[in-house]
């Protein structure tokens, strides 16, 4: 394994240009479909490197490139693709640091200018060891990854997983959560799919002092909102994970008029497709049902958002050996499944792939605020064992065969 501690070593040499390049992103973030600058800063990036078949303009802002690998071995038509997303969030920046985003209200308030810029600096690498392994590597760098309905799902209907065509997916995230050093790779279903819900609850307006001649929908509403408590207590298999939260509940102005209408407003988040299904069929009959019960009636509108991720067990294996060489077996977790979701799915779906967990949580470096905060920062050091496992997984793959 002389050649997988190279590249432990190679990341740890690059990483001041990586550094570089995720605070000129950092400096300059761009929200989902619109990293134009983003997507230029990248391509030029591929092509000074050497890279081959850039494609740019993928779903609006989508970049990918192909390492052909030129050393013998079994993994020759392989081909595995490696994705990184570009997109910022609307946030204005409360850091301090010089690097701080000079687009204001605009931050990388999640990592993904860690992501992309680690992308290049694994780029880099497979680039300098292509004799030593068979088959492509291509490089995918995704617009909003944010914003439903998001980057990937484009890229994927514009034909990135083919020509040629990808038979494994890997993806990563930085973890303010996880200390710097540790890897965290998870098995099956490791984070949510993330659907939403808007029922609107049409009742009959009158004088609060003479509830009698109205349909208060208010207290329809209510009611709706503590039934909806008992889809994931009493509905769904205790061992299984899933999440009903109401999170908007609009209704009426005045003290004493009771509204004709009112508008609830929520998340379902679960990871089997069964429980998916019933909780889309249950809310709509719960809340339609007690409506009519007392008087009034609901609509509910159910939109279903990114799948659930789910990682492919020889894939998440393979990562896992990946980061054992570069971080030590003491470093590494198995990821608990997350509520949040990723588009990162999309992929996994079409393809056996795992996404996992890289540490940049750090008290000292101040890198611990929770991401999508203003203050949310990357403990930079902890890129290296990123990179380093991203490659060393992608070179693991090809040589696999
Ligand atoms: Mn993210």
């Amino acid at each position: 394994m002389v050649t997988l501690a190279r590249i432990r070593d190679d990341a740890d040499e690059i990483l001041p240009g990586v550094v570089a390049d995720r605070r000129y992103l950092h400096e300059n973030p761009e929200l989902g479909f619109q990293e134009f600058n983003t997507a230029r800063f990248v391509a030029d990036r591929l092509e000074s490197l050497g890279v081959e078949d850039i494609r740019t303009g993928i779903n609006v802002t989508g970049i990918t490139g192909l390492i052909r690998g030129t050393g013998a071995g079994p993994g020759e038509d392989r081909v595995v693709l490696v994705r990184a997303d570009m997109d910022a969030l609307p946030i204005l920046e409360t850091n301090k640091v010089d690097y701080r985003s000079k687009n204001d209200g605009v931050m990388h308030a999640c990592g993904h200018d860690a992501h992309t810029a680690m992308l290049l600096g694994v780029t880099r690498l497979l680039l300098d060891r292509r004799d030593k392994f068979s088959g492509t590597v291509k490089v995918l760098f995704q617009p909003s990854e944010e914003a439903g309905p998001g980057g990937a799902k484009g890229m994927i209907e514009e034909g990135v997983l083919e020509n040629p065509r990808v038979d494994t997916v890997l993806g990563l995230h930085v973890s303010s959560r996880l200390d710097t050093g540790r890897i965290s790779v998870g098995d099956g279903p490791i984070m949510a799919a993330a659907d939403s819900f808007k029922i609107t609850i049409q009742g009959k307006g009158g004088h609060g002092a003479y509830p009698h001649t109205a349909v208060d929908p208010v207290v329809i509403g209510s009611h709706i909102v503590v039934a909806l408590q008992t889809l994931v207590s009493r509905e769904v298999d205790p061992t299984d994970q899933a999440v009903v939260s109401a999170c908007a509940f609009k209704a009426g102005e005045a003290f004493n008029v009771i509204p004709d209408t009112a508008m609830l407003g929520g998340t379902v988040r679960t990871f089997v497709a069964k429980n998916r299904d019933l909780l889309e069929t249950r809310l709509n009959e719960l809340a339609t049902g007690i409506a009519s019960a007392m008087g009034g009636t609901a609509t509910v509108e159910y939109s279903r958002g990114y799948p659930s991720v789910i990682n492919d067990q020889e894939t998440s294996d393979l990562v896992r050996e990946a980061a054992r060489e570069v971080v030590g077996e003491d470093n590494l977790d198995m990821g608990k499944p997350r509520m949040g979701a990723e588009d990162f799915s999309y992929f996994a779906l079409e393809r056996p792939g795992c996404f996992f967990n890289v540490g940049t949580g750090s008290e000292a470096k101040d890198s611990q605020w929770a991401h999508h905060h203003p203050r949310f920062d990357v403990d930079e050091d902890g890129m290296a064992q990123g990179i380093a496992t991203m490659a060393t997984a992608a070179v693991m793959r090809l040589n696999q065969g």
